[in-house]
């Protein structure tokens, strides 16, 4: 049997990034069930970069991993990762209050602006709509593309290899080893297994005799749809309705427009809902001046989540050798060198770059068993 120091399972993001810091210290292999790494929700991402998304943890995340993305290490990629974009986000009336307690709690990182400035860099942006603003400038776009190919060279520089077509079917530890069985009957051994299967993390899970730790998988729509004929949209920053209903933002000549939904589904290969799809179109007719008179792209993916939506990095302690690396919900892309950090060094007990030492101290907030009563 194929043996391997750590067999990471999922060949997203997660996996790609985790593996390929892995490698730099021991054999890795991944196991990818689709016959493409980034099939499932890193490339249906929207893939923009704040540090002021989501809870503390998120946030930390997104800190500690900005680095990499705006000096990646030499040869990574031949175009930038991040792509400098700014952030707007607006209240209506109602959400005033919540706007001004949002905006102090991340007050260092965000600038309030007036309703008119708001408008001045989103000219369709319906006045009736929009009460206040405030302006984030510490992000942009994420190449996910670039991102995950970066890795995957990373990993094959090393010495890692990544199999694709390898769904795995069975789990089962005997002797301190691991055996992965795939679909199609490949066997492999290894200490350690790392869970990186995004929405089927839970069912990995199982196949190692586990409980779920109840990571939902929650389905999120796109769509692309033309600005109006005319209308200049490459300069907007991302405009954030602050309602949680609504985001928008140029993309290669387009508008992205999602409508935020959160809608727990099945692990497989989503599609968008025509009703999803037609609540982004409705959401953005009424807060801005653009028509829609057609949506040439739609797609759905999932983000998957934890109860406290912290990510869930570390080894099951109810197991031996069986590591979590799921429940990256909204922000997989943004904080994957964190995580691939924290993930190596748990893992190997390798001491990682200083400047992601830092991701240490989170070490407990990200734990499994915190999910385990
Ligand atoms: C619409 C949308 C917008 C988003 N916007 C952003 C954003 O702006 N910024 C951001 O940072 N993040 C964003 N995200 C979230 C981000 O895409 C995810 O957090 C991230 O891609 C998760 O990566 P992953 O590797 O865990 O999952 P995935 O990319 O889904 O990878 C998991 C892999 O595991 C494989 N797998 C599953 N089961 C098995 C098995 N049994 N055997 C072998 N392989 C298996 C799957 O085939 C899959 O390829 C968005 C997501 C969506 C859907």
């Amino acid at each position: 049997m194929d043996y391997h120091d750590v067999i990471v399972i999922g060949g997203g993001v997660a996996g790609a990034s985790a593996a390929a810091e892995i490698a730099a210290h021991a054999k890795v292999l991944v196991l990818e069930a689709e016959d493409q790494p980034g099939y499932h929700s890193t490339g249906r991402s929207a893939a923009f970069f704040t540090t002021t998304y989501g809870n503390s943890a998120s946030q930390a995340l997104g800190r500690i991993s900005e680095p990499f993305f705006r000096n990646p290490p030499e040869e990574f990629s031949e175009s930038p990762l991040l792509h400098p974009r700014d952030q707007i986000v607006v209240a209506n009336g109602d959400g005033l209050g919540r706007l001004e307690a949002m905006q102090q709690g991340i007050a260092s990182d965000v600038t309030p602006i007036s309703v008119s400035d708001a408008i001045g860099r989103v000219p369709v942006l319906n006045a009736d709509e929009v009460a206040g603003a405030f302006l984030d400038r510490t992000g942009g776009e994420l190449d996910a593309g670039a991102i995950l190919g970066g890795y995957i060279k990373l990993l094959k520089q090393r010495g890692g290899v990544l199999v694709g077509n390898a769904r795995v079917s069975a789990l089962s530890y005997r002797d301190g080893l691991w055996t992965v069985t795939t679909e199609r009957g490949d066997s492999y051994s290894s200490p350690t297994v790392i869970n990186a299967a995004g929405a089927w993390a839970d069912q990995v899970a199982k196949l190692a005799g586990l409980d779920p730790l109840g990571i939902k998988p929650l389905r999120r729509t796109a769509v692309l749809v033309p600005p109006s004929e005319g209308t200049e949209v490459a300069d907007w920053p991302m405009v954030v309705h602050l309602s949680g209903e609504l985001y928008f933002k140029p993309d290669a000549g387009m508008i992205l427009v999602s409508p935020m939904d959160e809608t727990e589904d099945v692990p497989g290969d989503v599609q968008a809902d025509e009703y999803d799809v037609a609540v982004a179109v409705d959401r953005l007719i009424n807060n801005t001046s653009v028509t829609v008179q057609n949506v040439p792209h739609k797609w759905a993916g999932f983000r998957c989540f934890a109860s406290d939506r912290n990510p869930v990095v570390g080894y099951d302690p109810r197991s031996n050798g069986f590591f979590w690396l799921a429940g990256q919900g909204g922000f997989g892309v943004g904080t994957a060198p964190a995580l691939a950090h924290l993930t190596c060094a748990l893992v190997t007990g390798e001491k990682i770059p200083p400047v992601y030492d830092r991701v240490l101290h989170l070490t407990s907030a990200l734990a499994p068993g915190r999910l385990l009563s």
